[in-house]
């Protein structure tokens, strides 16, 4: 048996405390769990945050990102490029909507979609494009959306990992037609589960607050008001009608209760895990066979992730992991998994690198003792 490790550190660690209580008190004080008025001031404080005019809140990313096709009636069977290294959702919310995902290779260095690639995947049947900022690194969406305006692309950007992030001054997710973020308990900030849909299009998102809710075409919220109202004997408040097949998508105040906490430390957040991500950088840039998984730009960035890539990828897991120390890997392309072979395109350069790939630790709460200490077993192993 090895000996017992002198630290444990875990991979990630949603930041929650005595704010999200407080705000959690006042629900239950309130006693109105479900969709109601909190979620309200969630989507415009959200709203205002990121500088875009709609927000409306769902349980997921997963779920954003398969509303935000929806709201387009895209003709089954069309095609929406997505990179071939991203989380499952990027591509499932492609499948829900009976599209067909085309995967684009990633760019070696800053690993989100390949613009040369991708130019040569568009085929007339191509209706979308669903950029992933991967770990934070934005794309670079200036010269993405002149591309997709060409082909006649809508642009969906998929911000699970960037919340909060700017890209040349402008909030990552009000670049192109509709961003979607999750707000999942690992990601940048968190309601436990849940995910935003944004966009300056209005008639393009609103019709989605009925989608996320059943179909229903209004909030229950509002209308209880009227339930007992004497001023509203004929208000027929029990009305609703249900014009589309919607899906029960939608946020609740509880989730909207810790959101509204997170939004405000959403920016120290961030900066914390710049802070550890200088430390690391620092800390490794000595080492012959680790190298940064990014090409980190710290200044105005939400990076998400922070790992390393390293040919002896395994063995560092497993030395790391004898130290207490947590990893994971971010992503295996997905066209390995069994459910998107069968959408196989070349991807030479994901299915390459990702054998490379370790994720570490980052989360706000991390100490400066905890970075130092994987950045020592780190360094150690690099000297063997
Ligand atoms: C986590 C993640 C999602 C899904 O987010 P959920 O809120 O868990 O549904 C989508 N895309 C990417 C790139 C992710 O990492």
């Amino acid at each position: 048996m090895p000996e017992k490790p002198r630290m444990q550190v875990r991979l990630f660690k949603p930041s929650v405390g005595e704010e999200e209580l407080a705000n959690l008190r006042g629900v239950f004080e309130r006693a109105w769990l479900g969709l109601g008025p909190l979620v309200t001031q969630f989507e415009n404080e959200w709203s205002e945050y990121i500088a875009t005019s709609n927000s409306v809140g769902v349980n997921s990313a997963t779920a954003a990102l398969h509303l935000a096709l929806t709201a387009y009636n895209f003709p089954r069977g069309s095609k929406v490029l997505v990179p071939a290294i991203t989380f499952a959702s990027t591509a499932t919310a492609v499948l829900y909507n009976d599209l067909i995902p085309v995967f684009v290779d990633v760019d070696p260095v800053t690993l989100s979609i390949s613009l040369t690639d991708m130019e040569t995947k568009i085929t007339r049947d191509c209706v979308a494009v669903i950029p992933v900022h991967m770990g934070g690194h934005p794309v670079p969406m200036e010269e993405l959306i002149v591309l997709a305006k060409a082909h006649n692309l809508v642009v969906i950007e998929d911000c699970a990992h960037c919340a909060g992030g700017l890209y040349k001054g402008k909030r990552l997710g009000t670049w192109g037609d509709i961003g979607c973020f999750s707000f999942e308990e690992k990601k940048s900030m968190t309601t436990g589960d849940g995910g935003m849909i944004c966009s300056d299009q209005d008639a393009l998102i609103e019709p989605l607050r009925a989608n996320r809710w059943v179909g229903i075409d209004k909030d229950t919220w509002k209308r209880s008001a009227n339930y007992t109202s004497p001023e509203a004997m004929d208000s027929r408040h029990w009305h609703y009608e249900i014009a589309v097949l919607g899906y029960k998508y939608n946020m609740n105040d509880v989730m909207a209760a810790i959101g509204l906490a997170q939004l405000k430390k959403l920016d120290w957040m961030n900066a914390r895990r710049r802070e550890l991500i200088r430390l690391y950088l620092d800390g490794i840039a000595g080492c012959r066979y680790i190298k940064p998984l990014l090409p980190y730009e710290l200044k105005d960035a939400a990076y998400w992730l922070f790992g390393v890539r390293c040919e002896q990828r395994d063995e560092l897991i497993v030395y790391l992991k004898q130290r207490g120390i947590a990893t994971s890997v971010h992503f295996m392309p997905l066209p390995l998994h069994p459910l998107f072979r069968e959408f196989d395109d070349p991807i030479p350069i994901s299915t390459e690198i990702w054998q490379t790939f370790i994720t570490l630790p980052l989360f706000p709460d991390m100490t400066d003792e905890e970075a130092h200490y994987v950045i020592e077993a780190l360094c150690e192993f690099d000297a063997k």
